[in-house]
Formats: C-alpha cells, sequence, structure tokens
C-alpha cells in the first residue's frame, strides 16, 4: 500500500514539504506564522490568515446551531489576526452546502457570521459559494493591518523570557469531550451548568482581539500565536521558529501553574478526566500563548487587567531542547502531544 499523509510527519510534515519548496518575495513573511504579513504602505503591513472547517471533522452538524458554527468559523481566523497583535479589516467567507440545508439555516448562519465580523471590524467582502455532495465545508480568509514591522511574530522568543497564556486552558478540549458523549448517546438530555459552559467554550471561543492589539503595543513582548492545537504543540511551534543555528530554545512548563476555570476543575473531578491533559493537549481554547521579557510582565498584565488574566506557565531556556513539564521542582515523565490531524 502507498505510504499515507501521515508517513510525511502529519499535517506539519505536510505543511513543511509546501513549505521547502517555497521562498517568499522580499519583504513578505509566508508560510510559518499565524498569518502571512505583507507590506501595505510606508506605515502599515496587511496580515492575512485562512482556516477550513468540515463538517464531522470539526463540528457535527446535529450538534451545533448555525448560529454557533458561523460564530466559530469567524472566531478561529479572527484569533490568528490577534495572535500578530493585528487590527481585522475584513473578510471572506467560502462554503459548500449540501443541497438539503434550509433556508432558516442558511439565514441564521450569515445572519450570526456578520454579526461577529462587525463586533471586531471585519467587514465581509466576498467568498465563493457552491454545492457540496459531501460535507459541509467552511473556509473563512481574515486580513488585518498592524504597524509596520510591529507583527508578534512565532520566531521573536528569547532565552529567559516568561511564557504566558490569556485566559483559562482546557475548557474547549473538555466541551468537546461533552459533545461527543451527548451525540454518541442519542439523547439531548439537560446538562450541568458547569458542562453548558464548557460546550459554550468549545461552540463560542473569545477571539483576544482587543488583548492582541494592547500586547501587541508593548516591546517587551517577544513572541506569541493563538492556541489552536494545545501547548503540547503550538509551544514547540514557538521553539522551532525561535531557534538558531547556534542558540537551540527549550522550555520548562510548570503544570501546576496552569491557568484552570473553577468550571473544568469541577467537572474533571466529577468525571473522572485529567484537567492538566486536556489543558495541555486539547486545543480550540483560541487564547494567546506569548513569551515575555520578566521585566514586562506587570506592565502587561497591568494593560489585560480589565480583560483577562494572563498567566506564567514557564520559562524559555536554551540550556535543552524541546518541552519540559515540571510538577513543583519534579520532572514529569509523562509526554504530552497536541491535536494533529492525520
Ligand atoms: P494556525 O493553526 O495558526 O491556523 P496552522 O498550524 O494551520 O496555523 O498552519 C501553520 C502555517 O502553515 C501557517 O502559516 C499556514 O498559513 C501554513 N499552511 C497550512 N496549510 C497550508 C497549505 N495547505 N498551504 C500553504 N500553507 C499552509
Ligand atoms: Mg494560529
Amino acid at each position: 500500500m502507498a505510504d499515507s499523509v501521515a508517513s510525511l510527519g502529519g499535517e506539519f510534515g505536510f505543511i513543511n514539504l509546501i513549505r521547502s519548496r517555497i521562498t517568499d518575495p522580499a519583504g513578505i513573511r509566508g508560510i510559518g506564522d499565524d498569518c502571512a504579513v505583507l507590506p501595505m504602505n510606508s506605515t502599515t503591513d496587511l496580515v492575512v490568515t485562512t482556516d477550513l472547517l468540515i463538517e464531522d471533522v470539526h463540528f457535527i452538524l446535529s450538534d451545533i446551531t448555525a448560529a454557533q458554527l458561523a460564530y466559530k468559523s469567524a472566531a478561529v481566523n479572527l484569533s490568528d489576526i490577534a495572535a500578530m497583535g493585528a487590527r481585522p479589516i475584513g473578510c471572506f467567507l467560502s462554503i459548500a452546502l449540501p443541497k438539503n440545508v434550509t433556508a432558516k439555516w442558511a439565514d441564521q448562519f450569515i445572519e450570526s457570521f456578520i454579526a461577529i465580523c462587525d463586533r471586531f471590524g471585519a467587514t465581509l467582502l466576498g467568498g465563493d459559494t457552491t454545492s457540496s455532495k459531501g460535507p459541509i465545508a467552511i473556509n473563512v480568509a481574515v486580513l488585518g493591518k498592524v504597524p509596520c514591522g510591529r507583527s508578534k511574530l512565532r520566531s521573536s522568543a528569547r532565552p529567559g523570557d516568561l511564557i504566558c497564556c490569556t485566559g483559562t486552558l482546557g475548557d474547549s478540549g473538555a466541551g468537546l469531550d461533552v459533545v461527543l458523549s451527548r451525540v454518541a448517546s442519542a439523547e439531548n438530555a439537560k446538562l450541568d451548568a458547569d458542562a453548558e459552559w464548557l460546550v459554550r467554550r468549545h461552540y463560542e471561543p473569545t477571539p483576544r482581539i482587543q488583548e492582541g492589539l494592547l500586547l501587541g503595543e508593548l516591546e517587551g513582548v517577544h513572541a506569541m500565536m493563538d492556541i489552536s492545537d494545545g501547548i503540547a504543540s503550538d509551544l514547540n511551534h514557538i521553539l522551532k521558529a525561535s531557534s538558531t543555528g547556534s542558540v537551540q530554545l527549550g522550555a520548562d512548563v510548570h503544570v501546576e501553574q496552569l491557568p484552570l476555570s473553577s468550571k473544568l476543575r469541577r467537572w474533571s473531578a466529577a468525571n473522572g478526566k485529567n484537567a492538566i491533559e486536556l489543558a495541555l493537549t486539547a486545543g480550540e481554547d483560541f487564547e494567546l500563548l506569548m513569551t515575555i521579557s520578566p521585566n514586562d510582565l506587570d506592565r502587561a498584565r497591568g494593560c489585560l487587567a480589565s480583560l483577562c488574566p494572563l498567566t506564567v506557565i514557564g520559562e524559555i531556556t536554551a540550556s535543552h531542547k524541546g518541552i519540559r513539564y515540571m510538577d513543583g521542582d519534579q520532572e514529569l515523565t509523562q509526554q504530552f502531544a497536541g491535536y494533529t490531524h492525520f
């Protein structure tokens, strides 16, 4: 049998294969960050991102409302704009719909899509519409702007930086677990308040646009990205992008410092789930992950004070490669892996 895509090293092996055949034009940053960065004029850079959502891979149609699906399709893209410290300006929506989708569903989808785009300043500028003989497919692209050369890149982490994240982690993964159990049981039993909140965190993540803009203005915020695949995967992207031939970066992550919501803690204890593992591996939290010079932590916290918590979860080091997971002084033997498609 022919080798599968997985044999290339999965999703990221495939992306590396593409990347190895591309040379960025002068002045443009293409593949490799949350957004591509292109000069727009003498003062402003344009950032561009795109994400694809496929029925039965990213969502189960029977469990998600049209409004939630539209919201999430836009939010996951806006989150990549936030990760650059950029301001959204416009978006494109391309959608493939099976012929049995109702007019009411389509109307609710568009109403919700436009509402979230308006809320974050991204005007719907175009797209494409086709029928689908299979699953629903939704591709969104968002454009944003940022002062020239001021995008927050994955490649700017430095040894000694603190690793920080916004909000709480693992909620979305727990919400997905609740959704999958509900779909498997084929019952629509009423969820308790914690489970309902976790499902909302999964279906309606908050794009951290305002937070990204504020953090984007701080010189001491070095590398930044959003958490889509879990820290176990996403922090590795920062480490790889920020390592050079002479300095290989690693990280210590302190699992006891991970910001876990009280709802996730209660739900995990009641359902025999490991909240720390969810926080590290489940992804789709769409919080911002960044590295900050220790001198600028208070300033960054001050900027976000009225918006969301900023938690230190570890530090960048040049003394080892990869991520070391620590619980107090003890290094964990367990390894963690984020989400990958293949
Ligand atoms: P994110 O999770 O922030 O959306 P991804 O992990 O999906 O980022 O992608 C990592 C990088 O690879 C991004 O710069 C993205 O644009 C690029 N990329 C992913 N898939 C493709 C593809 N099929 N063709 C070209 N570039 C791709
Ligand atoms: Mg991203």
